[in-house]
């Protein structure tokens, strides 16, 4: 195999510091507005009367999408046929390390799109359907949901409910969704549902759904872990859509949603390396500053051990994570269908990163002692975080079984 480059490229480094100066110049006063509001952080919003994402915090979030579309710095994960800043998954993960390690946990955040923002698997719409949903979801006019998940269905994709029926040359798709970032605020939803009952791998495709059509309903807030007031039910009755509205082709729902599902796997490189670096940083802080017997708690080894494993994990996941993405830029990380060596690279990156980052979290807290347990603090809402990238996206039993299948094929 040819060596792979896994250095920031010259449009990356510039393109790094033009995010710094756009968190510091367009960010950083919103931020302090919203301080100022009373309604919470961006990490810990108040919640309204449904348990749900204060508004304002909502528009907040909305605000950075917009300038930072504006900005042409909101997609650069997208091809550039689309608008999109066409790069690879190697500068990616550096463009994702660089904000996150930066922004932390605040508004900074929506600089990128995420889950609420255009899915690379778009570009599997007609050209209609691109005007109708791509083109707002890249200027961050629009916000988008994914929901695939059911109240009684997670891993076990296949056995969903919803379905889509031919109604002429429309569709009309009925289920009820469960689990769903976005839920509550989001203009579209790409929603997967069944549309040939028993035709396994090809009994599935996927539709841009307007949460404006008739018979789409938002449901009740599934409080979680995160406290973030953003995860929710979507139902719909008879909810009509066009075939402008199909991703891909009938019957490529599985393959459709399974890309969507690992750019947000692929994701958890660049995140785990900026978060993880910043609970190091804060870590190597605390243990000089914290004393205990006279002396910084940094010259006791019981902590010095556990700042050196802290440090081995956020650097064998961030080598893992930029490896494993170098290999998927020479294999095509949104190829349909995937390679299978791509199948176990992206699961390898959401593995790897899932459990180191959740050791890292868990001893950048104990390190804070009753601080890091403190309600709300960095190190507790990242311990929460840390243990809930455990199971979306795939949980880590899925990653093992999606590796040692193309182990053992
Ligand atoms: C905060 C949050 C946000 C989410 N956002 C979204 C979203 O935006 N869109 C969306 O569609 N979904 C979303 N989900 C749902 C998420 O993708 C599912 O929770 C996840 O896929 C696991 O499904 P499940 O919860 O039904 O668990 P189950 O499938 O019931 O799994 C339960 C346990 O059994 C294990 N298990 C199940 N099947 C297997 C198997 N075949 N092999 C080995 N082990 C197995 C699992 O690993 C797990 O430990 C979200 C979930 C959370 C918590």
């Amino acid at each position: 195999m040819p060596a792979l480059d896994v250095s920031p490229s010259a449009r990356v480094s510039e393109l790094i510091e033009r995010y710094d100066d756009f968190l510091a110049d367009e960010v950083a006063p919103l931020q302090v507005k919203l301080a100022e509001q009373g309604v919470g952080t961006a990490w810990a919003p108040a919640l309204d009367e449904h348990g749900r994402m204060h508004r304002t915090v909502w528009e907040a979030r909305r605000e950075v999408q917009r300038r930072s579309a504006a900005a042409g710095l909101y997609a650069p994960h997208m091809a550039s046929e689309v608008g999109g800043g066409g790069l690879s998954r190697v500068e990616m993960m550096h463009v994702e390390e660089f904000v996150y390690r930066k922004a932390g946990l605040g508004l900074g955040l929506a600089a990128l799109a995420w889950t609420e923002g255009p899915s690379p698997i778009l570009i599997h719409l007609n050209a209609t359907g691109r005007a109708r949903f791509l083109v707002p979801l890249m200027a961050a006019e629009t916000s988008c949901a994914f929901a695939n998940t059911e109240p009684a269905v997670g891993s076990d994709v296949l056995s969903m409910s919803t379905r889509a029926e031919r109604d002429g040359e429309d569709w009309l798709i009925s289920g009820h969704k469960g689990w769903i970032t976005n839920a509550h605020y989001c203009d579209v939803a790409a929603v997967v549902a069944v549309t040939e009952p028993g035709a396994g791998s090809k009994s599935l495709t996927m539709f841009m759904v307007d949460a404006n059509s008739p018979g789409f309903r938002r449901g009740v807030d599934y409080p979680t872990a995160l406290d973030d007031g953003l995860t929710g039910e979507l139902l719909l009755d008879r909810v009509r859509v066009t075939d402008d509205q199909r991703i891909g082709e009938v019957g490529q729902g599985l393959a459709m949603a399974l890309s969507w599902i690992n750019w947000r796997r692929m994701c958890r490189g660049g995140m785990c390396a900026g978060w993880g670096r910043l609970l190091a940083d804060r870590a190597i802080r605390r243990a000089k500053a914290r004393r205990s017997g006279g002396s910084p708690i940094a010259a006791l080894q019981a902590v010095q051990h556990m700042l050196a494993d802290i440090d081995a994990d956020v650097y064998a996941a961030r080598a893992t994570s930029l490896l494993a993405q170098a290999e998927l830029d020479e294999l095509g990380p949104y190829a349909v269908p995937l390679h299978p060596d791509a199948v176990r690279l992206i699961s390898l990156i959401a593995l790897v990163n899932d459990e180191a980052f959740f050791r890292v979290a868990d001893r950048a807290l104990q390190v804070h002692g009753a601080s890091g347990l403190a309600r709300n603090s960095i190190e507790e809402k990242m311990f929460r975080l840390a243990r809930n990238l455990k199971i979306p996206a795939g949980t880590v039993e899925i990653q093992r079984n999606a590796i040692a299948r193309t182990l053992l094929r």
